[in-house]
């Protein structure tokens, strides 16, 4: 951590390292593959060094052609949204959904979105993935209930590179959805980047009316101070401190702090990865406002998703007949004891 002009700037290191004359013996050679290592040392989580290995160079030929067929997979509608349930912590009902990249490739199955967008955000593969994700996502919350939301999640170099602020309002008003049913779902790598560009184009957004969310919140070194700088309404509290809150009492603690700060700062809280009975109640217990984890529902795809919303959405209509069903049910039993009138004898329903 530095002191650059009262400014705390974090700089971190990764390494790749190739030797001569086994790793090659031109410098060209011992350049890609030191590149290839150091590819490696970011995927294993940054701030590490890796020497170059030659199983290295297949998996980078494996990548280049997963990255050619990406270019293809959008075209050949190969892109699914998955929508996984963010319930109320007070009655475990949806009050919306994160959408969930998923590719349908022809061969390899479901490719998860941790294996191909950092594919695409190496190229401007990205910003179309990116456009379409925003737009898909905005349709299909329109043709839910009212009041469920929709949240998606957001590329650092999408953001950077668009003018993301025009994207969201043009799938807002191509949709009909209305701006407070869409949430933004961005990391603090995006913060750590421009931090004046970003805090203009993040109030662009949230003067749309959009909802903006800190995602995997705790993971990063400045989650506390970002919160104070950028205008986010949410937080998603990462699943590590979850799973940790099962064995370890410190976590537990700290998710009780979170949850207090959060309230101090109006902020919602989100927990997500929540997995048991147990995690759920301690989450709901510590004022938390949303689940969401494999205990409440998986991703689903466009099969389940409707009978999801079918079997825990109540229609207004199927909400109507209940109240109405309940009113007669208290009317008869406060009638019981006196003689029986018309309206104990009605038919309920219908
Ligand atoms: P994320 O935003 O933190 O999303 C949550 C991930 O945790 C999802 O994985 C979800 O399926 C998984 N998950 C949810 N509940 C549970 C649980 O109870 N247990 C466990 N073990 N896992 C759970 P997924 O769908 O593979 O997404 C991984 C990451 O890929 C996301 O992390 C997000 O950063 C990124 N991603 C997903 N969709 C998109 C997208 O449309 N655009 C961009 N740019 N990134 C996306
Ligand atoms: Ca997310
Ligand atoms: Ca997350």
């Amino acid at each position: 951590m530095f002191d650059i002009e009262d400014e705390a700037v974090n700089i971190g290191i990764s390494v790749g390292i190739a030797m001569a004359p086994i790793n090659g013996t031109r410098p060209d050679q011992i350049l890609r593959n030191a590149d290839l290592a150091l590819y490696r040392a970011k995927a294993d989580g940054r701030s590490v060094y890796r020497f170059f290995e030659s199983q290295m160079d297949s998996d980078a030929r494996e990548r280049r052609m997963l990255e050619v067929e990406l270019r293809d997979a959008l075209k050949n509608n190969e892109l699914e949204l998955y929508y996984q349930p963010l319930v109320s912590a007070a009655d475990r009902r949806p009050m919306g959904f994160e959408a969930l990249i998923r590719w349908n490739h022809p061969i390899r199955g479901l490719v998860p979105p941790a294996e191909f967008i950092p594919l695409a955000e190496r190229s401007s593969l990205i910003v179309e993935i990116g456009d379409w994700t925003i737009e898909q996502a905005c349709r299909a919350a329109a043709s839910w209930p009212t009041g469920l939301t929709v949240a998606v999640n957001m590329s650092a170099k999408h953001f950077r590179i668009s003018d993301i602020a025009q994207v969201v309002k043009k799938s807002l008003t191509k949709s009909g959805l209305e701006s407070n049913r869409l949430e933004i779902e961005i990391t603090e790598g995006l913060l750590m980047e421009n931090p004046d560009e970003v805090t203009v184009k993040l109030a662009e957004i949230r003067d749309l009316g959009v909802i903006l969310a800190m995602d995997d919140f705790g993971t990063g070194y400045s989650s506390l101070s970002y919160l104070l700088k950028f205008p986010f309404d949410k937080i998603k509290i990462d699943k590590s401190f979850i799973d940790a809150s099962t064995q370890e009492p410190a976590a537990r603690d700290i998710l009780k702090a979170i949850a207090s700060l959060a309230k101090t700062l109006n902020l919602r809280i989100t927990a997500e990865g929540v997995e048991t009975a147990d995690q759920a109640d301690f989450l709901s217990g510590i004022a938390c406002h949303q689940l969401q984890g494999f205990y409440f529902s998986p991703p689903l795809d466009s099969i389940d998703m409707p009978r999801y919303l079918l079997a825990n959405v109540p229609t207004r209509e199927a909400e109507v007949r209940a109240e109405v069903e309940s009113v007669l049910m208290k009317r008869r039993a406060s009638l019981g004891a006196r003689p029986r009138t018309g309206l104990a004898a009605r038919p309920i329903g219908n």
